[in-house]
């Protein structure tokens, strides 16, 4: 695809349509209320939310694409000059309200943005979801798919959200006089929280805030603004501190429940025990120090998740809205892309999916596959959409040894390879969604 066509959950200048996966801050740096720059496409959930996260945006650039659908765009081509059709599909993430993935073709061939996103195997909304993926590729392989890698490493296995969240209920009615906290975003989750509210006929408190983006995506009688009403909180993410939870302990007897793919691997951070900006190694009840506070080592939790107590007052709940370790090799095996390129990265470590998943048939797996990864991160640097949302242009030239990239340091490959085999983690932005 030509530069200055379009662009995914970029924001800068020079193309001439933009494309939002979903709101999730990591994907909207650099969009703001004074947004001009040319047409905005997006789901019409993501459209309801997007005037209420930028208050005073222009809605004529806002355009709706509804999802499973086929859209045309008619583009100019910058270096000839002439019209050029591009054709959109936007396909459910299941990630987050709003949250879709968009499969592109047109000249250039097909390729696919996945944003991020969950595909649960038993999930009927994830089912349908793959139906129309297989159709709208109809039996041709991706040119190219940029991944939600979040978790490409095989020790990320977890159950699947609704058992997760039965597991949150549990941990609830297993502390029956605790007032009980739940770190949350701005958004997303929601269908936890509704589990919970609907399991234990319970109202659940959220801020102000949170309670009208929950009326705009409909849910209207689950949630208060009143803590008399409920001994069930969602808290912000940023709020939910070790240092928060010994505060309410002193009140009343409280604990707080992390749902988070990286369970296992939080742990308090800075002198307010942050627990939301940082990952690193949490054994048994406990806190340990980890050197490298950005990567996470986990030892060899190849079974799936489950709760861990984290901390005297926390849990932590493997309730993951991104995709899994088998999930991703899944999806995989649906698409077959011919070339593959993660979408996640940091200031420190990038890992690329063709280190664990370059076996599966189709997805560039032989060994020829490492002498062409310099062309592919060459290629990478060249497209709007496909561009790292997490480092820049010179960031990515340096991203050259051909598996494992460690930026920002000066490890040996080595010593990458050896960090990824023992569950080196990608931490995204540095925060957990
Ligand atoms: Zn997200």
């Amino acid at each position: 695809m030509e530069k200055r066509l379009i662009s995914v959950d970029r924001w800068s200048d020079g193309s001439q349509a933009y494309f939002l996966t979903h709101l999730h801050a990591d994907h909207i740096q650099g969009l703001s209320s004074a947004w001009s720059r040319g047409p905005l496409f997006c789901s019409r959930q993501t459209a309801k939310l997007l005037p209420f996260k930028f208050p005073n945006f222009n809605i004529s650039l806002i355009r709706i694409l509804e999802v499973d659908a086929w859209h045309s765009l008619f583009l100019t081509s910058p270096s000839s000059g002439t019209k050029t059709a591009v054709q959109v599909m936007p396909i459910d993430a299941h990630h987050c309200p709003g949250s879709v993935m968009f499969l592109f073709r047109g000249d250039f061939g097909s390729l696919l943005y996945t944003g991020d996103f969950r595909w649960e195997a038993m999930s009927e909304k994830a089912n349908k979801s793959r139906i129309i993926l297989k159709s709208a590729i109809n039996g041709s392989k991706l040119d190219i798919l940029y991944l939600d890698n979040t978790y490409c490493h095989p020790s990320y296995a977890f159950p699947s959200r609704l058992c997760a969240a039965q597991q949150v209920v549990n941990i609830i009615v297993s502390h029956p006089e605790h007032d009980i906290i739940i770190a949350i975003d701005n958004l997303g989750k929601e269908e936890l929280l509704v589990h919970i509210s609907q399991t234990l006929d319970i109202k659940i408190w959220v801020w102000p805030e949170r309670l009208q983006t929950l009326h705009l995506l409909g849910y209207n009688d689950r949630f208060t603004t009143n803590t008399s009403l409920t001994r069930v909180r969602a808290v912000p993410r940023y709020s939910f501190t070790v240092d928060t939870l010994e505060g309410l302990n002193k009140l009343k007897p409280t604990i707080g429940i992390m749902p988070s793919g990286q369970t296992g691997v939080l742990r308090p951070n800075g002198k307010n025990g942050n627990m939301h900006t940082s990952v690193a190694a949490a054994r048994g009840n406990g806190f340990e120090s980890s050197a490298v506070p950005t990567i996470t080592y986990n030892r060899w939790k190849w079974n799936i998740r489950s709760v861990e107590r984290l901390h005297q007052y926390i849990y932590s709940v493997p309730y993951s809205d991104h995709a899994s370790h088998e999930e991703l090799q899944d999806f995989l095996e649906l698409v077959q892309p011919i070339k593959m390129r993660g979408i996640v990265s940091s200031s420190s470590c990038y890992i690329d999916p063709l280190y664990y998943f370059g076996h599966i048939q189709g997805v560039n797996g032989s060994s020829k596959m490492m002498s062409q990864k310099h062309e592919e991160v060459e290629n990478a640097s060249t497209f709007q959409p496909e561009s790292l949302r997490h480092s820049s242009y010179s960031q990515r030239k340096r991203l050259r040894s051909p598996r494992i990239r460690i930026l920002g340091s000066r490890r040996s490959r080595v010593n990458a390879l050896r960090r990824a085999r023992s569950g080196a983690k990608i931490v995204k932005d540095d925060r957990l969604d």
